[in-house]
């Protein structure tokens, strides 16, 4: 039986982002691609803020360079004209990367498969599928979900979005990333709405929660948010849902075995921003693979890790506070330095603008709080 150099689980965001580099920068090992979904789904866009470039940016359905923060009575706006915030359809990255694997001959896709069980046998990893088949590989790149119970102040965060196209919706030139309503549900509820054309829209409910809600109950905050704007008629393009642990996600690697994305640590705890991250981490991977080393996990940082603890445990003891500490942090942090900030590419003085922004005796509290959980 063929042995791969690599086996990739999943053909997601870490997968497709590193392979693309791999094929592009002729790998010389050969690979093969498992992943349960056959072909390109549009049920997810990455966005965030591009501040470096990647092999996707051909693919950019549309960047902005404002964005909204706060409630519906007081939104601040603010932006930078030379940071765009960027939306990238999945599908796009998958069919783009497709080309790039298919491109090497020595490459096997196999679509619909799904990992079952692996076993360690003579320095290989064995991975049974579930038609019953095996694959043998040197090393193993995991992208598969990771399994999680969150502890206090990690949370959930729990979307549901409806992709709408139809009448003229209106210009609006600037990304709604939260606006906060009032909710019985702990501890955060916002819409987030991206004007992607005048007549093509996504608007998603999103919860910052310490328990996976119901979907249904987030679909229906979409639904009424539509009717109130008297777009209920709009033709559903698609929709978009998921859970994301906004938790640290410590590295995990053993003998030849390294879980990548999501499940290696690539999400930032506050955000659950991770596609430029994977990014990043691609451009390194690819290289250390290029020169017949094994890639490193995704790097984190300790003092982000822990900043973002103590800003999540500031949610859990002021919700209602939440609409104002974010609109602050908007409003007072000049844009480049927050973006950076938040998608983990602060310089020290970032940090400190970051900090200088919040309120002292609720971060403080919070910070107390945080280091007395964990102690
Ligand atoms: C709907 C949605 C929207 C998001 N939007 C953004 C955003 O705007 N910006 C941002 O930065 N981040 C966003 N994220 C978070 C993050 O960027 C994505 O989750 C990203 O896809 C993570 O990449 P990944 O490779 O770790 O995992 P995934 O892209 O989820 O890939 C994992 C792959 O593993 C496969 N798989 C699962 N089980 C098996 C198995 N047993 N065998 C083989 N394959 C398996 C899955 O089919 C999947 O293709 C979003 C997440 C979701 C769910």
């Amino acid at each position: 039986m063929k042995t791969f150099d690599l086996a990739f689980i999943g053909l997601g965001a870490a997968s497709l982002s590193l392979a693309t580099r791999l094929a592009n920068n002729g790998y010389g090992g050969s690979a093969v691609f498992i992943d349960p979904a056959p072909e390109a789904v549009d049920e997810r866009t990455w966005c965030g803020w591009g501040l470096i470039d990647h092999p996707y940016q051909a693919a950019l359905t549309r960047q902005w360079h404002c964005w909204r923060v706060g409630s519906a009575a007081a939104m601040s706006r603010s932006g930078h004209p030379d940071i765009p915030y960027e939306m990238l359809r999945g599908s796009a990255v998958r069919r783009l990367s497709m080309q790039s694997i298919a491109s090497r001959r020595d490459w096997e896709v196999l679509t619909p498969a799904a990992v079952m069980a692996e076993k360690r046998e003579q320095g290989t990893w064995c991975l049974e599928l579930d038609d019953g088949s095996t694959v043998q590989a040197k090393m193993v790149l995991d992208s598969r979900p990771p399994r999680l119970s969150l502890q206090r102040p990690w949370l959930w965060q729990s979307f549901y979005g409806i992709e709408i196209k139809g009448e003229d919706f209106g210009a609006d030139d600037c990304v709604n990333l939260m606006e906060l309503v009032e909710d019985d549900a702990p501890l955060v509820n916002f819409f987030y709405e991206l004007p992607i054309t005048r007549d093509q829209r996504l608007i998603e409910f999103t919860r910052f929660t310490p328990e996976k809600p119901d979907m249904e109950d987030l679909k229906a905050r979409v639904e009424q948010r539509l009717a109130e704007r008297g777009w209920q008629q709009a033709q559903v393009v698609r929709t978009e849902q998921g859970h994301l642990p906004m938790a640290p996600i410590a590295a995990q690697t053993h003998e030849q075995w390294i879980a990548i994305g999501t499940a290696g640590g690539s999400m930032r705890p506050a955000t659950g921003y991770a596609f430029h991250a994977i990014q990043s981490w691609a451009d390194e991977a690819a290289g250390q693979l290029m020169a017949g080393t094994p890639p490193s996990p995704p790097s984190r940082s300790r003092i982000l890790d822990w900043l973002d603890g103590v800003f999540l445990e500031s949610l859990w003891l002021e919700p209602e506070a939440a609409a104002g500490r974010y609109r602050q942090l908007f409003e007072k942090t000049p844009p480049a330095a927050l973006t950076r900030f938040l998608m983990s590419r602060p310089r020290p003085i970032d940090i400190l603008k970051v900090l200088l922004a919040l309120p002292v005796s609720p971060m403080l509290r919070a910070a107390w709080h945080h280091g007395w959980r964990r102690s």
